[in-house]
């Protein structure tokens, strides 16, 4: 077995800077080089600004202080997200980070929601989540330890300014001894018989060789895509949106501890609070929108913009392999899956943890290869069916994009979901599906899918002690709500970026 000595890692995007900060942290053994090329001319994506949960546990591995990386990156915490006009138009629901309510009896306290949801006094399922009744009432306090307490079962993630977070992972990385060279790829050497990449040249004639490279290039997909030919499987016919355009505004007052995500025509609006300004963006089908229509519509609605608005454009879908030979693929170069559900850097997270419990050596087993492929390939499609659920379960008829989406076949495994749930609100959740039963079932009762029946466990239990037992629950979280301080000035005690202020 020949260790792996050099780690090229061409981007420095998100993608790029994350797995340089992972690597340094944790494949840094003192022999190891780890390299990042990036051009400064050519620039990143420069949008990405909402992430879920389980950001807490890269930062928590990186050894990150939460309050440093808070005011450097002008980040705001993020309890979940806001939908607006998705089943149908006028109708909102929000679907929280964390649990809702506490199981009784080992049946999910969803199913008790169901069977006594037109009872009165029992209000939506999200009065029941700890992150959606602080979210609704704009609070934020950290989760509590103590389990029983209604705060612990509140999740949170972050919103951060993209090029600050990228800044921030760079200076930790370099600190560490990840070497980073400026300047423009222009070609790419591989071994005549095996294919492998042997080096990446920059313009200036420049070599980089390395062992392992590690493919941030966006959604160029330099090595990955371009060099080694690996094919991209399209899946624009159930994500018909291919692109958008975003534009920053002022910061909002009071400042919202969630994204909101508003369906629009032909796509829908982001709306992600950050501590300096607001994103904003509209993602929508070219097919149905052109885009200076969407630009207009985006701008006009937009208070007070910050700067020009920015055109991106892409294909939904995910490459045939993320690891092939030598290479492995992260972020935009390996796929992309609409920000609906703030995904895409959380599957930079799951391909960078997955690559180093399969890190290989320079024999380059096919084994260990082939199961990363798996499991990426499977978180691609988890979240493709999570995401395609918030387009088919709509009512919504108003426009020729709502009657493609609402009408249009979708993957077996997803149409498999909705069928259980619409029985008796039951989810079927595989081992690694990134979004939990919670998720699933907030999104399908959000848009509109209403279950026959309930699970028939529940009725072994006394309506009038659940219906009490429920009640309690519900006042426990408001009644924690407003014990919470509003996020801006929790965020204005614990963690400001320099040089902003504002309530
Ligand atoms: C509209 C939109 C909204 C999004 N919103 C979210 C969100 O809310 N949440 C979320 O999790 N994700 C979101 N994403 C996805 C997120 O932006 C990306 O996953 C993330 O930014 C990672 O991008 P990247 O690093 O792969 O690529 P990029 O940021 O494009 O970086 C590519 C890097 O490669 C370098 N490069 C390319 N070619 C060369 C070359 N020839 N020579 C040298 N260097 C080169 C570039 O200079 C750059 O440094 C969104 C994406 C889009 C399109």
């Amino acid at each position: 077995m020949t260790p792996i000595e050099s780690v090229v890692i061409v981007g420095g995007g998100t993608a790029g800077w994350m797995a340089a900060a992972a690597a340094a942290r944790f494949l840094d053994d003192g022999h190891r080089r780890i390299t990042l090329v990036e051009s400064d001319a050519i620039g990143t994506v420069g949008v990405g600004e909402a992430t879920i949960p389980p950001i807490l546990g890269f930062n928590r591995l990186l050894g990150i202080d939460e309050a440093e990386f808070v005011r450097e990156t002008g980040a705001t915490f993020k309890l979940g997200i806001e939908f607006v006009d998705w089943g149908g138009r006028g109708e909102r629901y929000f679907h929280p980070f964390g649990e809702h309510g506490r199981d009784f009896q080992g049946v999910a306290f969803h199913q008790y929601w169901l069977k006594h949801r037109h009872a009165a006094r029992i209000g939506v399922l999200s009065d029941y989540a700890m992150a959606g009744v602080a979210a609704a009432a704009g609070r934020f306090a950290p989760p509590a330890t103590d389990p029983r307490a209604p705060l612990s079962q509140l999740a949170y993630a972050y919103h951060f300014d993209a090029g600050l977070y990228a800044a921030f992972l760079r200076r930790r990385a370099e600190a560490q001894g990840v070497v980073r060279i400026e300047g423009r790829i222009s070609g790419v050497e591989t071994d005549a018989q095996t294919g492998f990449v042997g080096a990446v040249v920059l313009e200036d004639g420049r070599r980089v060789a390395g062992d392992l490279f590690i493919d941030c290039s966006g959604f160029r997909s330099l090595l990955l895509g371009e060099t080694l030919g690996v094919g991209y499987r399209d899946w624009s016919h159930w994500l018909p949106c291919d692109r958008a355009v975003a534009v920053p505004a002022a910061r909002a007052a009071p400042l919202p501890p969630f994204t909101r995500a508003t369906a629009q025509a032909a796509g829908w609006q982001w709306r992600i609070p950050l501590q300096h300004r607001t994103g904003n963006g509209l993602v929508y089908a070219s097919a149905h929108l052109s885009d200076d229509a969407a630009e207009d519509a985006l701008v006009a609605g937009v208070d007070a913009p910050l700067a020009a608005p920015r055109r991106l454009s892409f294909t939904a879908g995910v490459r045939e392999r993320l690891w092939d030979r030598n290479v492995v693929a992260l972020g935009l170069a390996g796929g992309f899956i609409e920000p609906l559900e703030s995904t895409s850097i959380h599957l930079i997270q799951t391909g960078i943890s997955k690559l180093f419990w399969l890190f290989p050596d320079k024999g380059f087993s096919a084994v260990e290869r082939d199961t990363y492929n798996r499991l990426m390939t499977e978180q691609f499609e988890y979240v493709r069916d999570f995401i395609v659920l918030h387009y088919k379960a709509t009512r919504r008829d108003d426009t020729p994009f709502w009657r493609y989406v609402r009408n249009m076949a979708i993957p077996d495994s997803l149409a498999h979901k909705i069928a259980l749930f619409r029985e008796k609100g039951r989810v079927m959740r595989f081992d690694h599906d990134l979004f939990a039963v919670p998720s699933w079932v907030a999104v399908m009762l959000g848009q509109g899918i209403a279950p026959q029946g309930y699970d028939p466990l529940v009725d072994a239990m006394d309506d009038a002690r659940i219906c009490a037992a429920m009640a309690e629950m519900r006042a426990g979280y408001a009644a924690q709500a407003l014990r919470m301080p509003l996020h801006a000035d929790y965020v204005a005690a614990h963690c400001p970026m320099p040089g902003v202020s504002g309530g």
